[in-house]
């Protein structure tokens, strides 16, 4: 037990330095004026890399090897916490500090050839970069000794523990196949929606006292989480008992806020909601990210874009915003918020045709991991995809293949923000048999979802690989059957097919 002890204790060490980087990182976004920001970031490096170099000592990694070889003797958590470790340190074990620094060397590169080119709208300023960091993807393969065959596989593996290409080829196959044709049926229903009350000013004051409605009506606890604002919404697990949660203020778009709040509240609920000995283990930030995607789009789509949600804070959102919401009914309001309109930026995009962003980005990567598609012919790929699954063009770059950062660090991250879906499709049913969720949502018992959530969803997820997580809540494997039941049933009576 003492190499335990010792694994443990560097464990909180590196967790004080990494809660004293956030703290900065999170001051960085929100408060920090722009010529302080320089200073700031070089402290936040320093005491992010205290962290690293503790949890990737020579000591620390003996101790982890020691510890795998006595697994089945550690109880649940200390097991699930030398598995997690130890494969971490297999993956990354042939990668020399001067490796390291070199693969960290293209990142920055790629980030400000990125923004350039963003900003220019030209790929071609991106392109050299990007293949830079396909080849780094490679190296990094290549030095796994327990890489499987499918290159792809290796990077879907770093995000989402035991997902491959074949599972999501079956899954997006599927959507597509029946989000396409019930899109165009869509298109052609020419639904008339209201949308003048949507950009009516409004002012900050009011948005935040709205901001502040929606937390707490969600069950936020603000005695162990805050709220600022920031450029882009995100929300930081700061420490225990910490939580921050950030939106950004339109004045002429009072929804974007209203969903972002709601979006990075379903994180927080789950952040909060980690049990307390996997605090002790040091478990609480082992969510995969399609876990994490799947809570809050759980809140923000099923819940929030709900027409009981609509209907229970109608009222209040009237007080709030009396001029904006004059003579805009519940109605008019439950259409707007799920209206469905092909567009170009994933970020802006609805419920419905949100997951085409995703499946475009993800044929597009895995074509270039397979070497199917060349890095110059990207632009190319992606309009033809937009054009055929969408009905869209993008006019330039930026508006295409540009828009997102991701690409500057690696492939495999998008996936997951589809699976979220998938997740919450799948728990969404399973609750509906258990509890009654739309009288919970109508009458404002929260606490009744939560409550589920907590027992059923969120309590074991730091401790279980998604595809164990999904099968303990639901008895079944992933699939994509019960998002593409909730997709066609709602938009099917929104738009009367
Ligand atoms: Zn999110």
């Amino acid at each position: 037990m003492d190499n335990l002890k010792f694994l443990l204790g560097k464990l909180k060490e590196a967790e004080e330095y990494e809660h004293a980087s956030k703290i900065i990182e999170f001051d960085m976004e929100t408060k920090t004026p722009a010529k302080g920001l320089k200073a700031q970031g070089e402290l936040q490096s320093l005491l992010a890399n205290k962290a690293y170099e503790i949890t990737h000592s020579k000591e620390f990694v003996d101790c982890v090897v020691a510890l795998h070889k006595e697994l089945d003797s550690l109880e649940t958590e200390a097991k699930v916490l030398v598995s997690k470790l130890y494969k971490d340190i297999e993956r990354n074990k042939n990668i020399s500090p001067e490796l390291n620094l070199e693969f960290s060397n293209i990142e920055n590169e790629a980030f400000a050839n990125w923004v350039e080119a963003k900003k220019d709208a030209d790929f071609t300023k991106f392109a050299p970069s990007l293949a830079k960091i396909k080849d780094m993807e490679f190296k990094k393969i290549a030095l796994n000794e327990s890489a499987v065959d499918v290159a792809y596989d290796n990077l879907l593996d770093i995000y989402e523990p035991g997902m491959t290409s074949a599972k999501l080829d079956e899954l997006f196959g599927e959507c597509k196949e029946s989000l396409i044709p019930l899109l165009e049926k869509i298109k052609a229903a020419k639904k008339p929606i209201r949308t003048d009350f949507t950009t009516r000013k409004v002012k900050d004051y009011q948005q935040e006292e709205f901001m502040k409605f929606l937390l707490e009506t969600l069950g936020f606890d603000f005695n162990r989480g805050t709220y600022a604002l920031s450029e882009h919404p995100f929300t930081e697990l700061v420490g225990r008992n910490d939580e921050r949660v950030t939106t950004h203020f339109y004045e002429d778009n009072l929804f974007s806020s209203m969903y972002s709040v709601i979006h990075e509240c379903g994180h927080a609920l789950f952040d909060l909601s980690t049990p307390d000995k996997d605090w002790d283990y040091y478990l609480f930030d082992y969510k995969s990210m399609g876990q994490h995607e799947s809570v809050s789009r759980f809140y923000e789509n099923i819940i929030g874009r709900s027409e009981n949600f609509i209907a229970a804070i109608y009222d209040r959102m009237q007080d709030i915003f009396p001029e904006a919401l004059k003579g805009v009914s519940k109605t008019e309001i439950f259409d707007y918020v799920n209206q469905v309109q092909p567009s170009l930026v994933r970020t802006e995009a609805d419920e419905f045709t949100y997951t085409f962003h995703i499946i475009i980005r993800y044929e597009i990567e895995k074509e270039i991991m397979e070497g199917k598609l060349d890095i110059a012919d990207v632009p190319k790929a992606w309009a033809k995809k937009y054009k055929s699954y969408l009905g869209v063009t993008p006019t330039n770059d930026t508006l295409g293949c540009l828009q997102d950062v991701h690409w500057t660090s690696g492939f495999g991250y998008f996936p997951t923000y589809a699976l979220g879906n998938f997740y919450n499709s799948m728990y969404y049913n399973k609750m509906k048999e258990e509890i009654d969720v739309a009288d919970a949502i109508r009458t404002g018992h929260m606490d009744t979802i939560n409550k589920w959530m907590f027992e059923n969803v969120w309590k074991d997820a730091d401790k279980l690989d998604s595809s164990d997580w999904i099968k303990q809540i639901t008895a079944r494997e992933l699939t994509s059957k019960d998002f593409l039941e909730y997709i066609e049933n709602k938009y099917g009576m929104l738009y009367g097919l």
